[in-house]
């Protein structure tokens, strides 16, 4: 079982899948993704190691382990595999063009020894490639009836935590590194969020209680009202479907809401599944190369670090630097103005927001700027 961004015990399809036999999860720090991607963010990887420790400690609860290894994941399956002696590798499929990529690679050289690849649902509520489309068999680019379509889909029953696991092998289980050792500078913020899925149990179920009769009413202040919760589903902590299922399928104007806003982030998704081109360009081929951005590194760090003299532009912009965490009406205020009052390139916000971001995600930090640009889908 190869454990990506999918960190948690309960309701995992391929952890269920893998259990039913001997298993040896195991997680690949991917200097690719950590160290030299297109958006390092120590703050981010702060947060995914610690959510490992416990992933780790969960996994030694149920009687197996998590291996941790460093490098290719195209060399490092087949490897273990080897060792072994495995017939079968079991992830949970994700949507970047990246992942993607990786994923084709991982099967190509684990399928070279003979040894099958499944991908799993588990990181969104409906995460069928191709399931939700128009009535013409095209995807949709526009969020409403996406959301109508996606309502509607059946959704899989929640997967319990394994009664137990039996480790495969008796292989090194390997250190989990630190933010040193990866070469990146461990940052000192106070970051609002205890990581790991039981923390994200304990906030889903806080809002659940307390949050989410007021969330329609509440959910617009910067002051506060909605989730909080987006770190958590980022990195998989929490399982989107079975906070649906708790959140409750039935009317009231909080879960409504709540649940359009689950849905808005499986759009995103299904917008970059169809159109990966999105992570270079704009959606709408009318703004390719047609904006006249303007280049002023000033205004552009005066904007990162919070010093722009705008009260709420520089809150939202210090709470990102400080917290790695911003509401996201004021996502969506920051982001305007780096582009419409600025008039710089809706890419520089993209880059400074995944580099500081805990919740930082692709599809829906790129769906979010190219929403607010007005060059996006909608
Ligand atoms: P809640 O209001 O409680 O919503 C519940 C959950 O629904 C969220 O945790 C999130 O998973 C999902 N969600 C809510 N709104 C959106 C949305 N507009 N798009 C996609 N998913 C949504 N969200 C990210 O998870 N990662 C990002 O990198 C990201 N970048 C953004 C960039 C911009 C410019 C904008 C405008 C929005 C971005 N969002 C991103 C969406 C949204 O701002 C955050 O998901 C939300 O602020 C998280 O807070 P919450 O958990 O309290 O949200």
């Amino acid at each position: 079982m190869w454990f990506r961004r999918d960190l948690r015990v309960r309701d995992l399809p391929a952890l269920a899948e893998a259990a039913t036999g001997q298993i040896l999860p195991c997680f690949i720090f991917d200097d690719r993704l950590i160290s030299g991607g297109r958006f390092v963010s120590p703050a981010r990887v702060s947060f995914m190691v610690d959510c490992l420790r416990e992933l780790r400690a969960s996994l030694r609860d149920l009687g197996a382990d998590l291996l941790v290894r460093r490098g290719l994941p195209e060399q490092i399956l087949p490897e273990l595999a080897r060792d072994t002696d495995a017939n079968r590798v079991d992830w949970t499929a994700d949507v970047s063009p990246w992942a993607l990529g990786r994923d084709r690679r991982v099967e190509q050289s684990l399928g070279h020894d003979g040894v099958d690849c499944h991908r799993h649902p588990g990181s969104y509520i409906v995460d069928e490639p191709g399931v939700i489309r128009s009535g013409q068999g095209t995807p949709y680019t526009v969020f409403s009836p996406f959301a109508k379509a996606w309502r509607t889909v059946e959704r899989r029953p929640v997967e319990p935590v394994p009664d137990r696991l039996d480790l495969a092998g008796q292989l090194d289980p390997g250190l989990i590194p630190t933010l040193e050792d990866l070469g990146l500078k461990a940052p000192q913020d106070e970051v609002p969020f205890r990581p790991g899925e039981r923390a994200g149990r304990e906030a889903a179920h806080a809002f659940l209680e307390e949050g989410l009769a007021s969330y329609a009413d509440r959910r617009n202040s910067p002051a506060g009202g909605s989730s909080m919760l987006s770190p958590y589903i980022r990195w998989g902590c929490l399982s989107p479907l079975e906070l649906e299922y708790e959140v409750g399928l039935e009317s009231g104007d909080g879960p409504r809401v709540f649940r359009s806003e689950l849905a808005w982030r499986e759009f995103y998704a299904a917008v970059l599944a169809e159109f990966p081109e999105v992570t270079e360009r704009e959606f709408q081929p009318r703004y390719r190369g047609t904006l006249g951005w303007q280049h002023d590194d000033e205004l552009l760090e005066s904007w990162k670090q919070g010093q722009t003299g705008y009260p709420l532009i520089d809150a939202g912009m210090r709470q990102l630097l400080g917290q790695h965490w911003m509401h996201n009406r004021v996502r969506m205020v920051v982001a305007s103005f780096l582009t419409k009052d600025l008039h710089l390139d809706w890419r520089l916000g993209e880059g400074w927001f995944m580099e500081q971001l805990i919740d930082g995600d692709i599809a829906s930090n790129n769906g979010g700027w190219q929403w607010v640009a007005s060059v996006g889908t909608d």
